[in-house]
């Protein structure tokens, strides 16, 4: 009897695939390995054995794999029961799921990029004979794609090769370019050393007789280093003698100070231990005991409690519990980036159990996380990770907190598979028998719900720690304003005296801008054109500070144009403003202090997100204006006010989560705000004082705002009421996107009938030069998903049948917004 085993191949193939072995290899082989194997004419891939059997696919010949390249399983049974949730659930293949799933130097295949790590330097007995050639032959040409490595070698088993040298950390595949996730250094200052004298100190103090501020400082100094302490930060020292940053910096360049970057512990040792546990307040108390009483009966635990309520240390509870009882636990986080503040929180109480997963590690960092869960070390009882962790091999999961929970990050849109990363870990806490903690101050509509229809256990915590007030809330009226001529720029004169009051007690203030909404374009007086993208519809954006035309789709850009393109007027204007533009409209007002700006654009470089983050935490910058970025989960203590420029263009979005989102985001904002005894203010500017979601937030009214929405979710058709389906084409040929997208509505529409929307251009139609169309599948409660999605798929295969439509593209996303 002949032997086969089915692979699960990295590629969008709807079956899994059948290869011959031998019964040797059937022996050894088990399901979760990993096997070379021939696909196509001429190329190799990585697969995951999926089972190993006898029957004979019958309608094609197997062919025999080409090597294996596990000894013992990469793959738990556990993760393919779940990947093959998820691709069905989310419509894609499974071979889309593993790509996502596992780390991409585990899937070498024929169009695999290899390439020397930097640095290295081997003997040649450490190398075998082709290691070596490999070896040489990349000292030539820096990279190799798996073809030109057979070649080279002159035969057809390579990826052994290249294994082997991977692991002896010799070369690295399909490296991306990223960076390093490294701890941050911070700012340290002590007495310079002339000073350790009794007399220079005396002489000192006389000297700065007439520099109160500089003196002030050094007294601060005094009383910090009492403590026994040698380094004091920057940031608690600015604090404690109220001085800015400037006048510390003087005290340095003169000599009197000497700066040290310390790199921040990873683990703050206290006498030989890890930092205490805090003890928990009595609101605190009672809501850990309410979710353990509600997980003694149920999965799911939603904990709604408001920002700066203390979420974080419950978490901590909680997780300790779980890794005592010997158990895994999954934190999961819309963008770990956004949250090194947190992972030194729990490194600090949880030392060398924890691991993280980063969505900016490097493929061999992440193979070396993989492999840590895989093997179930020490250091992964509790793993930190961004969406992508929930696919790691994990063996005793206990418990999943879902951080955050409503962020609409936790959803992948593209590639495939588009799956949200919070309900995928619902299913995946089920089938491990582990419980799922949801936690944030402003849930998701649909998290509410089922907590409120006892689907999931529901626990509240409604105050702040240590009896912090929750910020004041004002809304200002800038129609008003503008016919009263009350306006500087985008500033009105209630929010520019609340930012002179702030700075003035050396308080920090936060301006948000939202980037969806307007950014400046550019718009000719005369004619009304504005430049255009050539590839996308939309119009370019206007960057000030190299004088650009961008596109934010695509990234065409052109320089600053000084005559209209279509009519040649040189009256040209900026309409709509973003956070640059703010930053501008600062810098004029408050000449003297320093001005951040966090957005996409200045934290792409190279720990730009951490490095403004620190800035603003050490007190180097006053007024930090930014986007939706500065929402998320940060800690600042110095904050007094917050201003949200204008919540109008949030709520303006034609989405029908936009209220929703709108709410969520400004209070997420608004958090931010008075994290410390003194009370917060936050400023809402806005054209629409009266609107019911601008309302909602100034009285910080979740239930009221959960209430209306869900009204309008039932009104109009909409989650949690109905789920959705998308379906979105794209083809460069105008017309035959058209006919195919009418072509498939209304063969949907024949099995649906009024549940089918569209075909409709989404708001920007073209992008990248393909025209997108999109149709919306609305599923009631009662009608079956699986059977739904089943005779979506046969539509879906009688469509891509047609020649017709050949060159439109189909895009399914399960669950889209
Ligand atoms: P949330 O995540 O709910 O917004 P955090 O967990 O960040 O709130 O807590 C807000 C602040 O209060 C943090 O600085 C945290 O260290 C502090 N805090 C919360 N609970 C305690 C406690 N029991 N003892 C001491 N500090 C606490
Ligand atoms: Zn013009
Ligand atoms: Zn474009």
């Amino acid at each position: 009897m002949p032997f086969f085993i089915n692979v699960i191949l990295p590629l969008p193939l709807d079956n899994h695939f059948t290869y011959s072995i031998s019964e040797a290899e059937a022996n050894f082989l088990k399901p979760g390995m990993r096997v070379a194997v021939p696909f196509g004419r001429s190329k190799v891939y990585s697969g995951i054995v999926s089972e190993v059997h006898q029957n004979d696919p019958k309608i094609y010949e197997a062919k025999p794999i080409e090597q294996i390249l596990d000894k013992s399983p990469v793959v738990t049974a556990a993760q393919m029961e779940f990947w093959s949730w998820i691709a069905s659930y989310y419509m894609c293949t499974e071979g889309e799921v593993l790509r996502a799933a596992i780390p991409g130097a585990f899937l070498l295949e024929s169009e695999t990029v290899v390439q020397l790590l930097k640095g290295v330097e081997v003997q040649d007995e450490e190398l075998t004979d082709d290691e070596f050639v490999l070896y040489e032959a990349l000292q030539q040409q820096s990279l190799l794609k798996i073809n030109e490595i057979i070649q080279l070698l002159d035969k057809k088993t390579v990826l052994p090769v290249i294994n082997s040298l991977v692991e002896k950390k010799v070369v690295a595949v399909n490296q991306e370019i990223y960076e390093q996730y490294k701890p941050k250094l911070e700012r340290h200052v002590r007495l310079h050393e002339k000073y350790k004298d009794e007399t220079a100190m005396h002489q000192l103090l006389d000297d700065l007789s007439r520099a109160p501020k500089q003196r002030e400082v050094i007294f601060a100094l005094f009383g910090m280093t009492a403590q026994g302490k040698d380094l004091i930060k920057i940031s608690e020292l600015t604090k404690e003698s109220k001085a800015s940053a400037a006048v510390i910096k003087a005290l340095i360049d003169k000599e009197v100070l000497e700066e040290v970057k310390v790199r921040e512990q990873r683990f703050q040792f206290e006498e030989g231990e890890l930092a205490g546990k805090v003890a928990l307040n009595e609101h605190q108390q009672q809501a850990l005991q309410e979710i353990q009483t509600a997980f003694e009966t149920q999965d799911i635990c939603l904990l709604h409690g408001i920002t700066s309520s203390g979420k974080t240390e419950l978490y901590v509870e909680l997780i300790e519990k779980a890794v005592s009882e010997g158990q895994q636990v999954l934190y999961l986080l819309p963008e770990i980036a956004l949250t090194a503040q947190l992972i030194t929180r729990l490194q600090n109480y949880f030392g060398e159990k924890v691991l993280i997963y980063h969505s900016k590690y490097s493929v061999n960092e992440r193979v070396e996380v993989y492999q840590n869960v895989l093997n179930n070390h020490d250091n992964a009882r509790i793993v930190i990770g961004v969406r992508s962790s929930i696919f790691l091999p994990f063996h005793d999961l206990g418990l999943i907190i879902v951080d955050e929970e409503h962020e609409s990050t936790f959803k992948q849109y593209d590639p495939a598979p588009r799956y949200n990363a919070r309900d995928a870990a619902v299913v995946l806490a089920k089938m491990n028998g582990a419980k799922v903690l949801l936690g944030s101050a402003t849930p998701a509509l649909e998290s509410y719900f089922n907590a409120e229809h006892s689907k999931y256990g529901l626990v509240n915590l409604d105050r702040r720690y240590g009896n912090v007030l929750q910020p004041e809330i004002e809304i200002v009226d800038i129609k008003e304003k503008h016919r009263k001529k009350r306006m500087t720029g985008h500033f009105s004169d209630r929010l520019l005296e609340e930012i002179r009051e702030t700075l003035s007690n050396n308080e920090q203030v936060i301006l948000f801008q939202n980037r969806r909404g307007f950014s400046p374009i550019l718009e000719c007086n005369t004619c009304g054109h504005s430049p255009q993208c050539p590839n996308c519809d939309v119009s370019l954006t206007y960057h000030s500070h190299n004088n650009q035309l961008r596109c934010h789709y695509c990234g065409y850009h052109i320089a600053l144009q000084t005559k209209c393109m279509a009519c040649g007027s040189i009256e040209l204007s900026t309409k709509g403003f973003g956070t640059e533009k703010v930053e501008t409209e600062l810098k004029a007002l408050f000449p003297g202090h320093q001005i951040g700006r966090m957005d996409l654009d200045t934290t792409r470089g190279k720990h730009g997100y951490e490095k403004i983050i620190s800035a603003f935490e050490e007190g180097e910058i006053d007024i930090l204006v930014g986007t939706q970025m500065l929402t998320k989960g940060l800690d600042f203590r110095n904050v007094r006010l917050v201003g949200i420029m204008n919540a109008d263009t949030l709520l303006n979005f034609p989405d029908f989560r936009a209220h929703e989102r709108s709410f969520q985001l400004m209070l997420q904002v608004a958090g931010r705000a008075g994290r410390t005894k003194k009370r917060g203010l936050v400023l809402i500017q806005t054209y629409n004082p009266h609107h019911q979601i601008v309302q909602q937030v100034s009285t910080n009214n979740y239930l009221d705002m959960y209430k209306e929405q869900l009204e309008e979710r039932r009104n109009y058709k909409y989650p949690p009421f109905y789920r959705l389906i998308r379906i979105t084409l794209k083809g460069r040929d105008y017309s035959r996107v058209n006919e195919g997208a009418e072509w498939l509505a209304t063969s949907l529409k024949n099995s649906f009938y009024e549940n089918v929307l569209g075909p409709e251009f989404p708001p920007i139609a073209r992008i990248r030069n393909e025209y997108h169309k999109n149709i919306l599948i609305k599923i009631p409660q009662k009608q079956s998903l699986a059977k739904t999605k089943e005779l979506v798929s046969r539509v879906l295969q009688s469509f891509k049948a047609i020649g017709a439509y050949r060159g439109v593209k189909t895009v399914i996303n399960v669950d889209p917004y």
